[in-house]
């Protein structure tokens, strides 16, 4: 009898020890990102100063932050080119590791994902052309009078395809583009009236295409950051404490400037 109990007693230590050992071994820790060594960063390289196409490179704020991002988590920072509006479902679905596009943090876009600290302030800005009866954001109405060129699914599109008591001119009077460059070569040829885009890029749309200006004032004004899947808060924090060492050390200002400030 006492060596039944004796036996049994060994059986369930092994067992205890067994199961101790393969639960250790089983929980292998998640990796960081989709493809291990690598960032994956989808944007929409057609947002001049934060990204853009120089020859087959891309270049611009948000490339230079994302790369000195990887480089602190000792990551490989590989870039995808895609459309604006599918970025959001991209970084939700785990397609791309991080959305890094001028993108607005917005209530909406925060159900569908997850925003780092915001690192830079954008204001959404109109263009007309220099020769307009729109000479101020009062002179901008919804009564059919005149056209809204925007880039499609960003807030400019979002706002100003709302209704009038929520600030908009009205779903429309809103034709959409692909990018913010097809909206400014609408308002060129005439096919619109007005562009409401990020005042950066209007900015250098303005300074590429001779005839247009822009409006005195903010239309609105919002903060720029990174878009993480919610499923991945590991992610978030490291970017953020990488992101946060960026700011603390002048790295992002001296990014920005080089884009911005100092042109
Ligand atoms: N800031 C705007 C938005 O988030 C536009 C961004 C963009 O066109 N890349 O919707």
């Amino acid at each position: 009898m006492k060596n039944l109990k004796k036996i049994i007693c060994a059986v369930l230590a092994i067992t205890l020890a067994v199961l101790t050992f393969a639960g250790c071994g089983g929980s292998k820790e998640k990796a960081l990102t989709a493809t291990e060594g690598k960032l994956v960063m989808a944007t929409n390289a057609s947002f001049p100063p934060y990204e853009f196409k120089d020859g087959n490179d891309f270049a611009g704020i948000d490339v230079e932050i994302a790369g000195k991002i990887a480089e602190q988590l000792g990551l490989e920072l590989e870039i995808k080119d895609v459309e604006f509006g599918s970025i959001i479902g991209g970084v939700e679905t785990g397609k791309f590791d991080m959305g890094m596009a001028g993108m607005t943090v917005t209530d909406e876009r925060k159900k569908s994902v997850n925003f780092s600290d915001s690192y830079a302030t954008g204001v959404q800005t109109v263009i007309v052309k220099e020769d307009s009866a729109i000479k101020s954001l009062d002179d901008l109405k919804g009564d059919g009078s005149m056209k809204f060129g925007v880039q499609q699914d960003t807030t400019g599109d979002i706002y100003a395809s709302d209704t009038a008591e929520n600030g908009g001119y009205g779903e429309e009077n809103i034709i959409r583009y692909k990018t913010g460059n097809e909206a400014v070569l609408a308002l060129v040829s005439g096919k619109v009236d007005a562009v409401i885009i990020d005042n950066e890029p209007a900015k250098s749309y303005v300074a590429s295409n001779k005839g247009l200006t822009i409006l005195d004032g903010a239309w609105v004004e919002e903060q720029y950051a990174i878009a993480i899947s919610k499923d991945n808060e590991e992610l978030l924090t490291k970017v953020n404490e990488a992101l946060n060492a960026l700011i603390d050390d002048g790295t992002v200002k001296s990014i920005i400037d080089k884009y911005i400030s100092a042109k």
